[in-house]
């Protein structure tokens, strides 16, 4: 039938909205806590006999999940529900059962979360996504990232072991590894995201995610009704639901998912919950036996990273109501007593799963022990998943970026809270050079070392090798570097091949390229390496000239720090001089930073010129007002609005009627779009074929008109 999705109601102040998946929050309130609704009626007319016929994945439940159209999939959902038999005759119990979420594409729950939020966005034509993850979450997304050619970063606690990490490497995620707590790594990769406008995940406050995981619900519901038939048509609902807890989104997700069967009535009461966490991070634990409202952040000390979420948030205070509303409690267990019942668990059921899942476990355990669970009643445990160590040798080196909050150089008199943010700043900053990728490819190992420790040893660049043509242009296609060099006689393809291939793919042709070579180039030779950003002759240059370059060409901080040196000098002798009232002030509007970097360059380079970067329509638009801009450099694909329209907003502003404007884009252009610049005088400059000389040619022209 699809999706019934009806609208979204804002949790906080009951605000409806359209079904709109791109809000992020209340029209209303700001709140960022939006439930989706759907017909909860025509649904429950349907299920109980339509579905038996469907798929056996997640998406059998299309009717209550947001999305519509085609998805990609790799079979998410409908894990088995396993009788325990032995453990239920162990503990004493008549009915348990195990919900075994191991067997999901990437081993752990999370994969419907992942699978729901990259549909999504995928759907939305996000092609980039940042996300910090304790672990489990990042691999789904990586790979379901993978499957949909959107480009992941992830940002991870140093707690995360390696083996995790390898895996996600595997994925072609890129990866980054933050000396810090949970809390801290969210918080970069949210100004990493931000900086870059770059689509942050949203976690526990995102619809999606949590749809994606409620579907647990629906299939417990489901799959026990085969157990415990009921007469009415309606479906079994366990006594108790049993989950090892993190930030919460997990239990919150899958109680929405049985509130919206009792809702639909097709459930007739709600599960208790039996919520577990581990002792050494229990803020939750510690705030519900206390009856606090709101729980307090802690550092966590656990070896089972998984679970080591310090802050809970929201996560707490709706998680308490759910347990006081329906019965449901929270207690913790030991590192230790996980990983007995991780063993035990394996031994008695077969079952080999990662310590966060034992915790569930060692929780059940705990439970009926001390009275909470009688011995006649259904209990569901989430076996919420298991690792899959990924070989260190299949995986280039630097597979991971080692970020650390060096505090070491802030002053001790400053506040703690200032010396974080501080550290969090200078950390992002070097992880602007950190990410910056470069790829040498050069047939002979001793030469692309030599040119990678090169660079290394001036800059933290992240530089990857490769020793053919071949491995080269499948790295450079992974990796989308910042800068290819490259070297010109190599076996199977030579460098003119090699570049044209590069400059003739519009995934690559905007990388610069530089050659090195060691033959002695004819003119005929250098017209065909004339879309290569500069060429090198082997022994004839000096290695810091090199290195130089590069740093020139990838925008560095050390340029703009000698542009203002070389400002302050001047500004001694005639204070009116910063002020440059003699230059032509030009806005460049691109979301890719290195382009507008670029473009700041050449033209700052011939004086004449000061250049104001900005990255989407609405700092364009903010632009405006504080630099006054004569002409307006401007690429289509912004994160916010086609250029088209910032081109017609602007110059429907009064003073901006006539200004100059130049498109400078990546996008081929159709006829309609080209006549749409035409009528409005407006020249179109293609990113891959830029003529500095002309560009600078045809600004004078146009500012000076
Ligand atoms: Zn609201």
């Amino acid at each position: 039938m699809g999706s019934l999705f009806q609208k979204i109601v804002c949790r906080d102040c009951g605000n409806e909205m359209p079904p709109d998946l791109t809000r992020v929050r209340c029209t209303q309130c700001g709140s960022k806590w939006l439930n989706a609704i759907y017909d909860y009626k025509t649904t429950a007319q349907l299920w109980p006999q339509a579905v038996k016929e469907r798929d056996a994945d997640l998406w059998r439940y299309e009717e209550l999940l947001p999305t519509r159209g085609e998805h990609i999939t790799m079979g998410e959902g409908w894990t088995p529900l396993v009788r325990a038999y032995k453990l239920q005759r162990e503990l004493g119990l008549s009915h348990v059962f195990i919900k075994d979420e191991r067997q999901s594409p990437t081993g752990s729950f999370k994969d419907r979360q992942g699978a729901l939020v990259v549909n999504i966005i995928r759907q939305q034509g996000i092609n980039e996504c940042v996300l910090a993850s304790t672990g489990n979450k990042a691999a789904a997304y990586a790979a379901y990232c993978a499957k949909a050619d959107i480009r992941l970063w992830i940002f991870l606690t140093s707690m995360v072991p390696n083996e995790k990490l390898r895996e996600l490497a595997l994925y072609g995620a890129e990866v980054v590894k933050i000396a810090g707590t949970y809390e801290q790594a969210k918080k970069i990769a949210h100004d990493f995201a931000k900086r870059r406008n770059l689509y942050y995940d949203a976690g526990i406050a995102g619809i999606p995610g949590r749809e994606g995981l409620k579907t647990i619900a629906f299939e417990i519901a489901e799959q026990l009704s085969r157990h415990f038939p009921l007469e009415n048509g309606k479906w079994c609902v366990p006594d108790w639901y049993i989950q090892a807890v993190s930030g919460g989104i997990g239990p919150i997700a899958i109680r929405s998912g049985f509130y919206q069967l009792l809702q639909a009535g097709l459930i007739d009461r709600m599960p208790k919950l039996g919520l577990i966490q581990v002792e050494g991070c229990s803020p939750m634990v510690t705030a519900w036996e206390r009856d606090w409202e709101e729980a307090e952040a802690i550092t966590p000390r656990t070896r089972i990273t998984v679970l080591a979420t310090g802050d809970p948030g929201v996560g707490y205070k709706i998680l308490r109501a759910a347990c006081k509303e329906d019965g449901g409690t929270m207690i913790a267990v030991s590192d230790g007593e996980a990983f007995r019942a991780m063993r035990r668990l394996a031994r008695t059921e077969g079952i080999s799963m990662e310590p966060a899942a034992a915790v569930a476990f060692a929780g059940l355990e705990k439970l009926t022990q001390e009275g909470y669970i009688d011995p006649d009643e259904i209990v569901v445990v989430n076996c919420s998943g298991h690792t899959f160590p990924a070989e260190k040798h299949i995986l280039e080196d630097q597979y991971v970026l080692d970020l650390e909050l060096g505090e070491q150089n802030i002053a001790p008199s400053v506040s703690p809270a200032t010396q974080i943010e501080e550290g969090l700043g200078a950390a992002l900053e070097r992880l602007d050079e950190q990410v910056t990728t470069i790829v040498v490819i050069d047939d002979n190992p001793h030469d692309s070392r030599l040119i990678r420790r090169l660079l290394q040893s001036h800059k933290n660049y992240r530089v990857f090798e490769a020793n053919n043509p071949i491995d080269g242009l499948d790295l450079v296609r992974h990796r989308k570097p910042d800068m290819i060099v490259m070297d010109l006689t190599m076996p199977d393809m030579d460098g003119f091949n090699m570049l044209n291939a590069l400059k003739s793919d519009p995934e690559t042709a905007n990388i610069p390229v530089m050659v090195i070579s060691a033959k002695t180039l004819s003119p005929n030779d250098r017209e065909r390496l004339s879309k290569a950003h500069s060429i090198w002759q082997k022994g004839n240059f000096n290695t810091r000239e090199l290195v130089d370059r590069v740093v020139e060409v990838l925008g560095n901080d050390q340029i703009d720090s000698e542009v203002s040196q070389t400002v302050q000098v001047v500004s001694s002798v005639d204070l009116e001089l910063p002020k440059r009232p003699d230059r032509k002030r030009v806005l460049v509007v691109d979301d890719n930073r290195r382009d507008a970097r670029l473009v700041k360059r050449i033209l700052e380079a011939n004086q004449n010129y000061t250049v104001y970067e900005s990255y989407s329509a609405q700092e364009a638009l903010d632009a405006l007002h504080e630099v006054g801009p004569q002409l307006l450099i401007l690429d289509l694909l912004l994160p916010d609005a086609p250029g088209e329209a910032l081109l017609d907003e602007i110059r429907s502003i009064p003073d901006y009627e006539n200004i100059p404007v130049i498109v400078f884009t990546a996008k081929s252009l159709n006829d309609a779009e080209n006549d749409f610049f035409r009528d409005r005088n407006v020249p179109i400059w293609k990113k891959g074929e830029l003529d500095r000389q002309e560009l600078v040619r045809n600004i004078d022209k146009m500012i000076n008109r």
